[in-house]
C-alpha cells in the first residue's frame, strides 16, 4: 500500500504553483487555478432492485471555464472523494491546455460500487446523477464522458436523460457514446492508442525501437486491455498485465487476445489463474516499459526505487506520487506524465463533440490520424520544454498546460 499522506489535490496544487512560478505568473493566477471555479455535491436517491431506496453521493467539479466549456469524465467507484474529483478536474484542464483543446477541465464522480449493482440499478443511478447536475452541465457549459467503471451504455442513458430534461436532442452534451447514438469512431480505443503513440515517441527519444521493448500494463479496464491488444498486434511483447486481483507476469509474453476473451466487463481476469502476483510484487518485475493504467498513487516512495522499467508511461491519472517522481528522475527513468500520455481520450472526445455539432461524421482513419498528429506534437513540445527549462517532464507538462489558462483569464480581464 502507498504510504499515507499522499493527497492528490495537495500534490496537484503544489505542482500547479511551481509551474506558474517558473513561468513568472503572479500569485493571483494560482489563486484562480488552485481550486475548481465550481463544485456541486449531490445526493441521488436510487430505487434498488429489492425495493429499498439507497442514497448515493456524487460530485461534479468544473475547474476553469476561461477558454471554453469544461470537459471531463464521470467515474463510478467506491473510493471517489471530493479532493480526488477536484484534482482530476485540474488534470483535465492541463490535458486540454497541452493539446490546445477549446475547453477547461471538469470531472464527476459517484461513490458507489457498480460491480455490486445490477444493470437496472446502474441505469437509475446514471439518470439520477444527470437530473441532479443538469443545471450546470450542457453542450456549451460542461460536457461529461466516461471514466473508471463507466462506459458507452452509461453515456447513452445520460444522453437520453439530458435530452428528455431539455426537451431537445442533445448528442453534444456527452462524449464516449455508442457510435449509433453519435459516438465517434475510434473513441473507445483512443486513450490506449494515444498512450502507445506517447510510448513510441519516448522510445524514440532514448534511441530505442519500440518493437524491441518489453511492456507491463497495470490495469485491464478499457485503457489497459485496449493498450495491451494494440501492443500485441504490433508485435510488441506484453510480459505483464494486472487487474484489481493482482498481476500475471510471463517474460516470454502473454497471450493478450485470450486474456481479453476471458475478462469481465470490469477488467477482471486473474481469478481464473494460479501464480498471481500481488500488485506490489507485480510493479517491480523486470521490463523496459511500465504502464500504470489503474488508479492513483500506485508508484510511491515505498516501491519507486525497485521499479525496473526505464520508461514509465502514465495511462492512469495520477499514478505516481511526487516523492516517487523524484526517485524515478534520480534513477534516470523517462516518465511520460498522465496529462500528456492519456490525453488521446479527451482529444477524440473533442472530435466527437465537433462531429455532433456539425452532424458530419469522420472515418476511424481520420480520427486516429488527427489524434496521432496532436499527440506527437505534444510529446515533442513537453520533451523540448523539459530540456529548455531543465525541469522534469511532469513540471514541463504542467507549465505548457497552465499557460493558456493564465492567458485566457488575462484577456477576459479576470485579473
Ligand atoms: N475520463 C477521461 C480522462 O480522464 C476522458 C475525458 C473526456 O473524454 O472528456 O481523460
Amino acid at each position: 500500500m502507498p504510504p499515507p499522506g499522499d493527497n492528490v489535490l495537495t500534490n496537484t496544487q503544489n505542482a500547479v504553483k511551481e509551474a506558474l512560478s517558473r513561468l513568472g505568473y503572479d500569485d493571483v493566477v494560482y489563486e484562480l487555478l488552485k481550486e475548481p471555479i465550481r463544485v456541486l455535491t449531490v445526493r441521488i436517491p436510487v430505487r434498488m432492485d429489492n425495493g429499498e431506496t439507497q442514497v448515493f453521493t456524487g460530485y461534479r467539479a468544473q475547474h476553469n471555464d476561461a477558454i471554453g466549456p469544461t470537459k471531463g469524465g464521470i467515474r463510478f467507484h467506491p473510493s471517489v472523494t471530493l479532493d480526488e474529483v477536484k484534482a482530476l478536474s485540474i488534470w483535465m484542464s492541463l490535458k486540454c491546455g497541452i493539446f490546445g483543446l477549446p475547453y477547461g477541465g471538469a470531472k464527476g464522480g459517484i461513490i458507489c460500487d457498480p460491480r455490486e449493482m445490477s444493470i437496472k440499478e446502474q441505469e437509475r443511478l446514471a439518470r439520477g446523477y444527470v437530473r441532479a447536475v443538469s443545471q450546470i452541465v450542457g453542450p456549451a457549459k460542461d460536457i461529461p464522458a466516461p471514466d473508471i467503471y463507466t462506459n458507452p451504455q452509461i453515456m447513452a442513458w445520460m444522453y437520453d436523460e439530458y435530452s428528455r430534461i431539455k426537451e431537445l436532442d442533445s448528442p453534444n452534451f456527452i462524449t464516449g457514446k455508442p457510435i449509433v447514438l453519435g459516438g465517434s469512431r475510434g473513441r473507445e480505443k483512443a486513450t490506449a492508442l494515444g498512450v502507445y503513440i506517447a510510448m513510441r515517441e519516448a522510445a524514440h527519444k532514448l534511441g530505442r525501437d519500440v518493437h524491441d521493448l518489453t511492456v507491463m500494463v497495470q490495469g485491464f479496464g478499457n485503457v489497459g486491455s485496449n493498450l495491451a491488444l494494440i501492443l500485441h498486434e504490433l508485435g510488441i511483447k506484453v510480459i505483464g498485465i494486472s487487474d484489481a486481483g493482482g498481476g500475471l507476469y510471463h517474460p516470454e509474453g502473454l497471450q493478450i487476445p485470450d486474456l481479453i476473451d476471458q475478462k469481465d466487463s470490469f477488467g477482471m481476469v486473474t481469478p481464473a489463474y494460479q501464480n498471481v502476483l500481488s500488485n506490489e510484487e507485480f510493479l517491480v518485475q523486470p521490463c523496459d516499459v511500465l504502464i500504470p493504467a489503474a488508479l492513483e498513487n500506485q508508484i510511491h516512495s515505498g516501491n519507486a526505487e525497485d521499479i525496473k522499467a526505464s520508461i514509465v508511461v502514465e495511462a492512469a491519472n495520477g499514478p505516481t506520487t511526487p516523492k516517487a517522481d523524484e526517485i524515478l528522475t534520480h534513477k534516470g527513468v523517462l516518465l511520460i506524465p498522465d496529462v500528456l500520455a492519456n490525453a488521446g481520450g479527451v482529444t477524440v472526445s473533442y472530435f466527437e463533440w465537433v462531429q455532433n455539432n456539425q452532424g458530419w461524421y469522420w472515418t476511424e482513419e481520420e480520427v486516429n490520424q488527427r489524434m496521432e498528429e496532436m499527440m506527437v506534437k505534444s510529446v515533442q513540445t513537453i520533451l523540448q520544454t523539459a530540456d529548455r527549462y531543465r525541469v522534469t517532464t511532469r513540471l514541463a507538462a504542467y507549465m505548457v498546460g497552465v499557460r493558456p489558462f493564465a492567458e485566457a483569464m488575462r484577456w477576459r480581464g479576470w485579473m
